[in-house]
């Protein structure tokens, strides 16, 4: 018997080769390296391929860092096919500082997926679901379309929804026919964006550009110059495959910033770049962000030149009324010290920062007033780091101590906030979360400063409406949507008036498609989000049933696709041309540009085309020059060419691309200056924390502590958190239909449940058990759908009340080979919202996907 286990030197090489791919990230992509073993032996030996050119591209669609880099091309010898092969990164990115990740890798791959669809594909079996044989035929793309039109036709333009994020086709589209858009993309953006937008950036204005991803998140992070940074729960497993962020936070950790971490579980983030960590019990951060405010102002800790100069902590307010009080023109009136009387803001040279209440005659009656930051110390008097550390399991010291250095190292001080984070869509309190952090940012001076949270500037992108505004107004909106907009008026004045690629109310969407009969056709402008990575889509499911059309345009034919009854081919992101500002580090004005790698290899249309299509045919007035239905007299759709020529970079796109197709302008961040011109109470705009339009609906204009939505109840205690594995988007076959990043996805246990193992041992449980996830029918009486998954013991899990699920990985389509039937689906287990509970609780009608408790026990 050898003592010694030898490995022969082939296996030893494919195996270092594969370890290779999964750890690296660089390397070949996965297909071409199984491709290129047919050709030898040894292929690291024996080149396949020979590189013959680099084609820009910008990596968007997978993650918002949009990362600039060359995809690299290569001839086969033996057949003489060009095809991709890698990628290469670009250094002058100032995101990705050249680097690019295996999801980047994955689209190179997912360019020669066999599963891609070529064809259009057409239901002739009425009865829906993924275990009926739709019984497809296949069509012409051009004869799909046309179908698709008529079907549309047939309908009022309320009866349509375009789940859609609001892209500048989708946005005039929409627009023009007057149907409802409501955003399958951008719903973990929502609480962000719309939070933002109320004490920001104040649509419209020039921050909302129509680029490539519409990720509707106006600011970026000064990672590499910040001193300390707050993290609720936004090192989520995702992050640590963001190649265009990770060398952000190291630059920031090698610069001796200091990183606090909440999260119930311990991220190789935190194992990577935390100062501290503290496993807080979920749901509860809100309790610790206004104990850190109440800290700061009790200390009077705050960064005092900005809040007066540059925020509305000196504004007075209607202390009945409660809305903050202003000139005829907009401005702010403070209550000035040295002359004893309320003068507009900007005027006064004593405002008074936390006193009164004052009395203010405005038009003949008398007004008691008090300055905002005066409330705010009022309205957090309460939330002691021991009254926080009571609801959220945080010491009390700590909390104390870390708002203390927060203020100290101001305004290098910041809580980044980002999607799926705890101020994010994931409470009925993240809206407070999240508007809490805000106040946070601004006692600390952190907003438009380097260091901290830097505002998009100096560059733009136009949208359609800009080069070719409407001839006449645009037809209403349907007075009720599918997704209830309707009935929050905070949001719905936003989308409806200042910018119509805000969020959608996503989180409402199945409840409305199944409890009313609102929409008669739904069509899905993928990809790549499957139906499953949405929020219990079994109410979509079976909304189809008495849809009188479904359409899904997709890379794919997934899950969705068994409910649609047409299914059009959409174009790889690589065989499309783009334009990107660069949302994540907008430190520096900066375009990069991507260039079709190769032509689409099926009858594909490109979401553009197919828009101007509808358009064309159902409001014709608005997609033509003339008003006519003639395709040739088509509106200028040329954003591009207008971007580039504005910001002086190319005479055209053609000419930008021909140079290179990147252009920065590396000049100095001039702090607080963006703020000035597109904050509130201008013409010298501030950052806002009092809203008063959350008054106007019954809702705190300052954040104020409330619990989740979901109860704890018998065996239903365990707090579901949902995180997504680096290598993965949402439910986009693209990654999950490969075999190595299944692969990768089966050997770090992401299919299966994690749970702490103390947790598992009290019922009994075993690592790789079978158990079954059930919600409570309290909060899930429609179409409950138990989950069945495998269990992982990991004490990554820090808590014994939570168990963390994988998002978007369950997939059950049959014709996609590789992620057919794996996993779970988070998304059957978060309940639909009924916009009747929400607007109790949450102005902005987000979608609380972790509002959740469920119970586990052994299959
Ligand atoms: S971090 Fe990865 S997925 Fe995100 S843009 Fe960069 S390469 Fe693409």
């Amino acid at each position: 018997m050898k003592d010694k286990f030898e490995m022969p030197r082939r296996r030893f090489l494919q195996m270092t080769g594969a370890i290779g791919i999964a750890t690296a990230m660089t390397a070949f992509p996965f297909r071409n390296l199984q491709s290129a073993w047919a050709f030898g032996d040894h292929p690291q030996e024996q080149l396949p391929y020979r590189i013959t050119k680099k084609v820009p591209q910008v990596c968007a669609r997978a993650c918002e860092a949009d990362c600039a880099y060359y995809v690299v091309m290569g001839v086969d010898p033996a057949t003489g096919l060009e095809r991709a092969i890698t990628l290469e990164g670009r250094p002058e990115d100032p995101v990705s500082n050249g680097k690019f990740c295996i999801k980047g890798m994955g689209f190179v791959d997912s360019l020669y997926d066999p599963d891609r669809l070529m064809v259009s594909l057409k239901r002739t079996n009425p009865v829906k679901g993924t275990d009926v044989d739709p019984g497809w035929i296949t069509m012409k793309t051009a004869d799909a379309v046309n179908e698709v039109i008529a079907g549309l036709k047939k309908l009022k333009p309320e009866e349509i929804l375009f789940a859609s994020p609001g892209d500048p086709y989708t946005n005039r589209l929409c627009q023009s026919i007057g149907a409802t858009r409501s955003d399958q993309r951008t719903e973990c953006f929502g609480t962000h964006y719309y939070i933002n937008c109320l004490t920001l950036t104040n649509p419209p204005n020039k921050f909302y550009s129509s680029c490539y991803t519409p990720s509707h998140h106006v600011c970026g992070y000064d990672f590499d110059k910040s001193k300390y940074q707050v993290w609720f729960g936004f090192d989520s497993f995702s992050k640590c495959g963001k190649a265009g962020m990770l060398n952000h936070w190291a630059a920031g950790k090698r610069n001796g910033c200091k990183i606090v971490m909440f999260n119930p579980v311990r991220t190789p983030m935190a194992d990577g770049y935390a100062s501290e960590t503290y496993g807080i019990k979920p749901g509860t951060d809100l309790a610790v962000a206004l104990a850190m405010i109440r800290t700061i102002l009790a200390g009077k800790k705050y960064n005092a030149s900005f809040v007066k100069k540059y925020s509305d902590a000196t504004a007075l307010v209607d202390v009945n009324g409660r809305v903050a009080l202003k000139t005829d023109d907009g401005q702010f009136l403070a209550w000035c010290s040295r002359h004893r009387k309320a003068e507009p803001i900007d005027d006064c040279d004593a405002p008074v920062l936390t006193s009164g209440p004052f009395k203010v005659s405005i038009g003949g009656k008398t007004i008691v007033a008090k300055p905002v930051l005066q409330i705010l110390t009022e309205t957090t008097s309460t939330y002691t780091s021991e009254w926080a550390a009571r609801i959220s399991g945080v010491p009390a010291k700590a909390i104390s101590r870390i708002a203390l250095e927060f203020a100290a190292a101001a305004p290098y001080s910041m809580v980044p906030t980002y999607k799926r984070d705890a101020a994010g869509p994931n409470y009925a309190n993240s809206w407070r979360l999240r508007h809490a952090i805000n106040i946070l940012n601004t006692l600390s001076g952190s907003i438009d400063h380097e260091g901290g949270i830097l505002l998009l500037h100096g560059v733009k992108i136009p949208w359609i409406d800009e080069l070719a505004p409407p001839v006449v107004p645009y037809p209403e909106q349907p007075a009720k949507s599918v997704d209830f907009r309707d009935e929050f008026p905070v949001t719905n004045d936003i989308y409806r008036k200042k910018d119509f690629s805000a969020p959608g109310h996503y989180g409402m969407v199945g409840w409305g498609l199944y409890k009313t009969n609102r929409a008669k056709a739904v069509f899905f402008r993928n990809p790549h989000r499957g139906l499953f990575a949405m929020i219990q889509p079994q109410m979509l499911e079976k909304a189809a049933d008495k849809m009188q059309m479904v359409v899904d345009w997709n890379l794919y034919l997934d899950d969705l696709g068994y409910f649609c009854d047409y299914v059009i081919p959409a174009p790889h992101q690589f065989e499309e041309g783009k334009l990107d500002l660069r949302l994540y580090y907008p430190k520096y004005p900066c375009l990069a540009g991507g260039v079709p790698v190769q032509k689409s290899p099926g009858d594909q249309i490109g979401w553009g085309g197919f828009a101007a299509k509808i358009g064309l045919a159902m409001a014709p007035k608005y997609w033509t020059t003339d008003g006519s239905s003639d395709p040739k007299k088509l509106i200028p759709t040329n954003m591009g060419d207008v971007a580039v020529k504005n910001m002086g970079a190319a005479e055209n796109a053609a000419d930008f691309n021909k140079k290179g197709a990147f252009w920065i302008d590396r000049k100095p961040y001039e702090n607080y200056k963006q703020i000035e011109e597109i904050g509130y109470g201008r013409p010298k705009g501030r950052v806002r924390m009092y809203i008063d339009e959350f008054s106007q609906v019954g809702h705190e204009p300052l954040p104020v502590w409330a619990k989740r939505w979901h109860d704890s109840t018998g065996d239903y205690k365990f707090s579901l958190l949902i995180t997504r594995a680096p290598w993965h988007m949402h439910a986009d076959p693209n990654f999950i239909n490969n075999p190595v990043m299944k692969e990768i996805t089966v050997r770090n246990h992401m299919e299966c449940i994690w749970m702490n193992p103390e947790a598992g041992r009290k019922l009994g449980l075993k690592e790789g058990d079978m158990v079954i996830l059930e919600n409570d029918p309290n909060y899930m009486k429609d179409l409950p759908r138990p989950q069945k998954a495998k269990l992982h013991l990991t004490n990554r899990v820090v808590r014994q009340d939570c168990i963390l699920t994988f998002h978007g990985i369950g997939h059950r389509a049959k014709n996609l080979r590789h992620a057919k039937d794996f996993g779970y689906r988070d998304g059957d287990l978060i309940p639909q919202k009924d916009p009747n509970i929400v607007k109790k609780h949450d102005p902005t009608g987000m979608g609380w996907v972790e509002d959740v408790y469920v119970s586990v026990r052994k299959a």
